[in-house]
């Protein structure tokens, strides 16, 4: 007997060749995410996502696959001789795992395999009559069971598995291309890239940091703030902005009202720039509309003023509550909370222009070198690769 757990992913919509690409990708990315598991295997098969625990805990194995995007529901599963006494077998051993213990279930057989003497009905029989005989408490529910059992015969063998846990949704990531998250030590930016991922769209991030104003400490929060997306998005590359001279040059300059506005506007002029270089299509910021004075649709339509580059903005239409809910769920709350100033908070303007003018904003830069700053800044990035770190995989997605 095999232990296994079976992948359902949502198949529905994926025709032709983009669904061998959505598996291949999903397959890829499922291997990645299991490489700590020596010894698993992660196999294709008849429209399935199949992985053989070959010995490995399958909890710990199945917690990780509920971080994989892409993956609907992950169901323990076991496969069998196509032989009716071991399938019969292999079904009780099934019901006894299940935790919580079910106490109605049907069997739900499916003959993919026609040469097989029982036809689905006589299977469903035999197995649930089984199953019924040695199991306490355990009544048949055709309707409506809190376990239904399902057992696919086929050539290679029987497959035999229950409800599944659920898993993220979404699009494996990498199938969307890339973009550029632009990160700050926020609650809210993590959870935009988190939902940029969820879309299939692998991610590298950019932060402005603005040392000494701003401490070590701070970046370092950042850091981990991409490390712990890395759970669910594999390897981050996050490039770091030295941001000091830029804002100096904003706040000797132009009125403090503006502050933020042109900070922005430079802050999206080097993403852009770093994205063209990394290939990637799209910004991506945790603003939502109206939450603080700066995000205002005046606001964002001075920002997209010094770009032709898609600024992705997921956050949009959530409440403050609803994001601090999706952080705490993906593990981000805890550390951007942490209090380590932000270059924002640094350089924050006491009365922003809540309304802030095109036209008003492209008088006020022209004061300053807009493109030797520009490439000071791109040129004094450094980046770092962030990979998933083993122990951190150890969050639960269920609490
Ligand atoms: P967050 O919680 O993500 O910090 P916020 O609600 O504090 O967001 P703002 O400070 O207005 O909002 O920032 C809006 C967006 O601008 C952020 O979500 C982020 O995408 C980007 N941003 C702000 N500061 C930085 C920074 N230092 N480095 C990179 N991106 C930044
Ligand atoms: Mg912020």
């Amino acid at each position: 007997m095999n232990d296994l757990l079976l992948i359902r992913y949502g198949e529905l919509a994926l025709k032709g060749k983009n669904r061998s690409d959505f598996e291949n990708r999903l397959t890829e990315n499922i291997r990645e995410k299991l490489k700590p598991f020596p010894g698993v295997k992660v196999k294709k098969t008849f429209g399935r996502v199949l992985v053989e625990l070959n010995g490995q805990r399958m909890e710990p194995v199945a917690q990780a696959l509920t971080e994989v995007f892409g993956v609907v529901g992950v169901a323990p599963c076991k496969r069998v001789e196509s032989d009716i006494d071991r399938i019969r077998e292999a079904a009780l051993e099934l019901v006894r795992e299940q935790n919580p213990r079910p106490r109605t279930f049907k069997v739900i057989a499916k003959r993919a395999r026609k040469d097989f003497p029982l036809r689905s009905q006589e299977i469903n029989h035999l197995v649930g009559s089984h199953i019924l005989k040695r199991t306490e408490g355990l009544q048949v529910d055709v309707h409506d069971p809190e376990l239904a059992l399902r057992v696919e015969v086929r050539k290679e063998g029987t497959y035999l598995y229950g409800s599944d846990l659920p898993g993220p949704g979404g699009l494996p990531v990498g199938s969307s291309g890339r973009v550029m998250l632009m990160l700050s030590g926020g609650i809210d930016s993590p959870v935009a890239g988190y939902l940029t991922l969820k879309r299939g769209a692998a991610l590298e991030a950019v932060h402005f940091h603005s040392y000494p104003f701003t401490s070590e400490r701070a970046r370092q929060k950042v850091e981990d703030l991409g490390r712990i997306l890395t759970r669910y998005a594999g390897k981050i590359r996050l490039h770091v902005v030295p941001f000091t001279e830029i804002q100096t040059g904003i706040r000797e300059h132009c009125p403090s009202s503006y502050m933020i506005t042109i900070m922005r506007r430079f802050m999206v002029r080097i993403s852009e720039e770093l994205a063209q270089r990394n290939k990637a299509l799209a910004l991506v910021t945790g603003e939502s509309l109206g939450q603080v004075a700066s995000q205002t649709l005046e606001s964002m339509k001075a920002i997209n003023d010094v770009t032709r580059m898609p600024i992705l903005r997921p956050l949009v239409g959530m409440d403050k509550q609803e994001i601090m809910e999706i952080s705490r769920k993906i593990g981000t709350y805890e550390t951007s909370i942490l209090p380590y100033e932000d270059c924002c908070t640094v350089f924050q303007p006491k009365s922003p222009v809540t309304r802030p003018g095109v036209e008003r904003s492209r008088e006020l830069e022209a004061r300053l070198d807009v493109d030797r700053l520009v490439s000071a800044a791109v040129e004094g990035t450094e980046w770092v690769e962030l990979k998933p770190d083993k122990e951190e995989t150890e969050f639960s997605f269920f609490d």
